[in-house]
């Protein structure tokens, strides 16, 4: 079918020129949906199971974002949540004489097989084309396109009998005239802040307040939670040397069986299994000649004096409660056995 519009223009140099404008409208265009029984259309994008993990949406549906959405919530569209999404020619076309930036974005969603982004061309669908109405501004008419749209994609799919829990599809606007002539219409409507909620139920957050969306204000809070855990991870580690040193404080000396589990350039780690304990055997000190050490990367080994010690050895130790410094008590280890003496 074709449709052909003629109208004369007033051309730059003065002159008045005829343009006849022809459009296609075609029977040919299918609407993408595993679902469809009366498109006959090879292949499909539109899955029939299209659930989010949302709690919000308890039946499977379809979004149909409109201009706005695109251009301003381009950051939630590429969340992989997101999934299931009609883009009409009209949103597309939109899109791309506003930013350039945008529509490469949006094309680069919907190119990809798991996202399952369908492009429906409206405006040459015979049912779904509509003229601008006399005094109706192009944006106004872009929108109610996108209306007429959504709702012929709501008849499309609804089968006889079909489950009312069954598919729907959903437009996003963030547009109040847009939401309030659609729901005249009796689409449904998912505003802004729904699309914003979805993102929140993607993260784990099962519900929507305005701030959590704030990129701001969402690092804000990332860095508060990570500073919070990791002052409770010191006060966890805290909590358990205090405690060993309690527990130490009241045994006085004690010599332990133990098991070499790394080895370093001048000290050992042994764990003593008896109390689940590690601590260090240093062989150099301040205040001490230093014994001859070979650290072996390879091995490794520590060779003191005469002794190599390799991970796992059996060894044994004293560990006592090093109440020096009041305010740094510490627990110490020192090695009995094997004896390291200098040849
Ligand atoms: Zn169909």
């Amino acid at each position: 079918m074709l449709k052909s519009k003629t109208f004369v223009k007033k051309t730059r140099s003065g002159g008045v020129l005829k343009v006849v404008r022809e459009h296609y409208l075609r029977d040919d265009i299918w609407c993408g949906s595993e679902t469809c029984a009366e498109c006959k259309q090879d292949s499909t994008v539109l899955q029939r199971d299209a659930c989010m993990e949302s709690s919000l949406c308890p039946y499977p549906h379809y979004l149909v974002p409109d201009t706005n959405v695109v251009l301003h919530q381009i950051d939630v569209l590429e969340d992989p949540v997101i999934r299931n999404v009609i883009i009409l020619q009209t949103v597309l076309q939109e899109v791309r004489h506003r930013s350039a930036t945008v529509y490469k974005r949006l094309k680069d969603i919907a190119h990809e097989p798991g996202r399952h982004f369908y492009t429906f061309t409206n405006e040459h669908h015979r049912e779904t084309f509509i003229e601008r109405e006399p005094g109706e501004s192009a944006n106004d008419r872009n929108d109610r396109a996108i209306r007429v749209a959504v709702k012929w994609y709501s008849q499309h799919l609804k089968t006889p009998g079909s489950d009312p829990d069954g598919l729907k599809v959903v437009l996003l606007t963030n547009d109040q005239g847009n939401k309030q002539k659609a729901e005249e219409n009796g689409l449904l409507v998912y505003a802004d802040i729904i699309v914003h909620r979805l993102l929140a139920v993607a993260i784990g957050a099962d519900s929507t307040y305005a701030d959590l969306m704030d990129k701001h204000k969402q690092s804000a809070l990332c860095n508060n939670l990570n500073y919070r855990h990791k002052m409770s991870q010191y006060a966890q580690r805290a909590s358990v040397a205090f405690h060993t040193q309690l527990f130490f404080k009241a045994r006085g000396i004690l010599n332990e069986e133990g098991f070499v589990l790394f080895v370093r350039k001048n000290a050992i780690i042994v764990l003593i299994p008896k109390f689940g304990l590690e601590g260090t055997v240093f062989f150099t000190s301040k205040n001490k000649v230093s014994p001859n050490l070979v650290f072996d990367e390879e091995g490794p080994t520590l060779r003191v004096e005469q002794h190599t010690f390799h991970i796992f050895d059996r060894v044994k130790v004293t560990i006592s409660l090093d109440d020096s410094n009041i305010q740094h008590q510490k627990i110490r280890m020192a090695l009995i056995e094997p004896v390291v003496r200098k040849a």
